[in-house]
C-alpha cells in the first residue's frame, strides 16, 4: 500500500467506489470518468505503478476478473487496456486494467478514446 495512492485508498475504503468484484488480491470497480457505460477498472491490491513492478502471483487473477466482468455485462465488443507511464496516458500510478464496453450506435454512449 502507498499512503498517497488514490487506488490504495479505494482498496482501504478511504475513498468510496462502486465495487464489482473483490478478492484477497484483486479489486474491480466502476471508473469515475467512464468512456462508455459500465467502464470499469481491475486492479491488483499490491501497489506498483507499472506492470513490471507487480510480481506475477499478484497479477494472476486480473485478466480472469476482466473476463468475468465482460461475461457479467454480456459484452460483445469491448477493449481491455492497460497504460504504463505518462507518454502512454497513464494518470494513476497504481497498475489497472480498463474494461471498456463498446456499445453499438443504438445503445449510445460509445464515446471517444480509444475506440473511435
Ligand atoms: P489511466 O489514464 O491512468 O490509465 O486511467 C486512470 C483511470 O482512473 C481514469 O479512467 C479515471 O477516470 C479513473 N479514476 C481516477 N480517479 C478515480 C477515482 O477516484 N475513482 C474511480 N472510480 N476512478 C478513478
Amino acid at each position: 500500500m502507498a499512503a498517497a495512492c488514490i487506488f490504495c485508498k479505494i482498496i482501504k475504503g478511504e475513498i468510496p467506489s462502486l465495487k464489482l468484484f473483490e478478492s484477497e488480491k484483486t479489486l474491480a470497480f466502476l471508473d469515475i470518468g467512464p468512456l462508455s457505460k459500465g467502464h470499469s477498472l481491475v486492479i491488483p491490491k499490491y501497489h506498483g505503478a507499472k506492470l513490471h513492478d507487480i510480481p506475477d502471483d499478484q497479477l494472476s487473477e486480473v485478466l480472469s476478473v476482466a473476463k468475468k466482468i465482460a461475461v457479467a455485462q454480456d459484452l460483445k465488443d469491448y477493449n481491455i487496456l492497460q497504460n504504463n507511464g505518462r507518454l502512454a496516458h497513464q494518470e494513476v500510478d497504481h497498475v489497472h486494467f480498463h474494461v471498456i464496453p463498446k456499445p453499438n450506435e443504438q445503445e449510445g454512449l460509445g464515446v471517444g478514446w480509444p475506440t473511435k
